[in-house]
């Protein structure tokens, strides 16, 4: 789909859970970290369900069920049932079920998540390459999963089998600091094979499908922490999303974010959701941007912030106007050192 290229975030005179039907939510960064729950996250989601928002979690992990993910966003105070959890694994289920009959056998390296996504949709798991698989779907395995498994798929899509992938992130955060993903263990396989998997994750489209097709959103929310799943997987389906800069992005990465990685909106955290969002305009005299008490413009290669206000927020807000007008449907070099110095975020 082509989109238009967005040159400033968006206004809302509504707030966000009035002006969208369904919010759909990445958990790592935007609702948890390290499994303990974000600041103000709990309560702003309460707080928009009660007011009538929809709330579906969309995860690439396919090591967890649904149940498993509910359970522990129950625990930590956000009541949830599986059926507010789209996971990649459904998303590649789905995927596979699509191109073969019910009840094929589907060589599963990965976890239980899987497993259950494959039988979800009439498929049949087996484990070795020579139980005669019609697929292969690998999804990642968690810390214990053996080398083993990778031999197996190893084997299968070296001799033809076709090979789905749930996700390709190669990197996913732990609480030690940054650790292979599914991405790396599929570059394994890839290895042995030569050839490259389909895949279903965010920012491709089988796992925006599954997600609407499982909440029926009519107007969907993304809301996420990063560019190149969250926001880009929001962009290439065609709707708005949200960043929130509680997980991996940094301002100066959103200021410098290139036509398919800019959010709709941007706010510190989850309470964002129930705010409106404030204009951010153009300033004709001085060719830049205002938002709240700021202004922002790029000047001699460099972001140049004037003005001030309670809300930094609206500094940032500013700032994204001027280097994504300056960079077009490029990506932004300007230097935003000083001006985001001034912001303090
Ligand atoms: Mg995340």
């Amino acid at each position: 789909m082509n989109q238009p290229v967005r040159t400033r975030p968006e206004s809302s005179r509504q707030s966000l859970n009035e002006a969208y039907d369904t919010a759909l939510l990445d958990l790592d960064g935007v609702v948890y970290a390290g499994g303990e729950a974000i600041d103000h996250a709990v309560e702003s989601l309460v707080t928009a369900r009660d007011a009538g928002m929809r709330l579906a979690y969309v995860t690439n992990n396919a090591l967890r069920t649904p149940e498993a993910v509910a359970e522990h966003l129950t625990r930590l105070g956000m009541p949830a049932t599986p059926d507010d959890v789209i996971t990649s694994a459904q998303a590649v289920a789905r995927l596979i079920s699509e191109q073969l009959p019910k009840g094929a056998r589907v060589l599963v390296i990965g976890g239980e998540g899987l497993r259950v996504a494959l039988r979800e949709r009439g498929l049949t798991p087996v484990d070795s390459a020579d139980d005669d698989p019609a697929a292969v779907a690998q999804g990642y395995g968690g810390p214990d999963m053996p080398w083993a498994r990778l031999m197996e798929a190893g084997y299968a899509v070296a001799r033809g089998v076709p090979w789905f992938a749930s996700n390709l992130d190669l990197t996913i955060p732990s609480g030690r600091g940054i650790a292979p993903g599914n991405g790396a263990a599929v570059e394994v396989v890839r290895i042995v094979a030569g050839t490259s998997p389909q895949a279903a994750g965010k920012p491709l489209p089988p796992m925006h499908r599954e997600t609407i097709l499982r909440t029926g959103a009519r107007r969907p929310l993304v809301v996420g922490d990063r560019l190149d799943t969250d926001i880009e997987g929001a962009y290439a389906g065609g709707v708005d999303s949200l960043l929130v800069l509680t997980g991996v992005t940094t301002p100066a990465q959103l200021l410098a974010a290139e036509p398919g990685h800019r959010p709709a909106y941007v706010d510190r955290d989850l309470r964002g959701l129930l705010t409106p969002q404030p204009e951010v305009a153009h300033d004709g005299e001085s060719g830049g941007f205002r938002c709240g008490g700021w202004a922002a413009r790029v000047e001699n290669g460099a972001l140049v912030l004037e003005g001030g206000g309670e809300e930094p927020l609206d500094g940032l807000r500013a700032l994204c106007a001027a280097a994504w007008s300056e960079a077009g449907d490029g990506v932004s070099g300007a230097d935003a050192g000083k001006a985001l110095a001034r912001l303090g975020l």
